[in-house]
């Protein structure tokens, strides 16, 4: 099925599939990274645990109505994924502070955000993918107007279907941030993945951290709290 390594990240590699110019597979690492890539570390099983947890999610939105690039699960580490070309915008929707707009703001860590709030950061490790407004993306990327509206409406559907997906799963949706793509069509799609790693989630119960913070911020075993995660969502089916 996978062909040539077209592109390797921070977290995965991106393979052409033989025969098909419009399908990549993507192949998730165990590598974690974080504060652009200046803590780096391995965890035995990591990319088995965001390859089936970012399947299980996409498969939800899916059955929602939401659109992503996302085809199937192929095996434990890898999945099969439309191409598209990746609009360079990190779109971080927040429902709690937390992270770094405590940081840049002041506002007060646990801080309710009703409606939540949506931010744009330009995708460019190089500059460490700065936050930027409307006006920035228009310049800095092919998006239209029309596009934005589009790319932050589809952003508050994935939040209000991924709070009552965790939530089910005695989990808090803090933050997450999403990519989108265009596809062979020229439609705007849902595309890299939804996991852990790019998630917030808090233990509804204990409000433990229980996504890529335990690594960040050195709070305990990662492998463990995705496992728990994982095992929650298999529980639920
Ligand atoms: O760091 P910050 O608070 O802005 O992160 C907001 C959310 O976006 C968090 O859930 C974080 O995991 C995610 N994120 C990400 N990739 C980045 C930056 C943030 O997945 N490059």
């Amino acid at each position: 099925m996978k062909d040539k390594l077209l592109y390797e990240g921070k977290a995965k590699q991106v393979f052409t599939v033989a025969d098909d110019p419009n399908l990549l597979v993507l192949s998730y690492k165990n590598d974690a990274t974080a504060f652009n890539g200046e803590k780096k570390a391995e965890f035995q099983g990591k990319g088995r645990y965001n390859n089936l947890i970012s399947a299980k999610v996409f498969e939800y939105l899916h059955q929602k109505g939401i659109n992503s690039h996302f085809k199937e699960a192929l095996n434990e580490t890898e999945q099969l994924v439309e191409k598209t070309t990746i609009i360079p915008l990190e779109v971080v929707v927040r429902n709690v502070a937390a992270g770094s707009i405590v940081r840049r703001t002041g506002i007060e860590e646990k801080t309710i955000f009703n409606p939540p709030l949506v931010e744009l950061f330009y995708k460019k490790d190089e500059l460490g993918d700065p936050l930027i407004n409307d006006e920035h993306a228009l310049l800095l990327t092919d998006v239209t107007e029309a596009d934005l509206v589009k790319i932050k409406k589809m952003a508050l559907q994935v939040n209000e279907q991924l709070q009552a997906f965790f939530k089910e799963i005695n989990l808090q949706l803090v933050d997450f941030k999403l990519e989108f793509g265009r596809n062979a069509s020229g439609e705007i799609v849902l595309s890299d993945e939804v996991s852990p790693d790019t998630c917030r989630l808090w233990d509804i119960g204990t409000g433990e951290k229980m996504d890529k913070d335990v690594f960040r911020e050195d709070l305990g075993d990662l492998v463990t709290v995705y496992d728990n995660i994982l095992s929650r969502l298999e529980a639920k089916q």
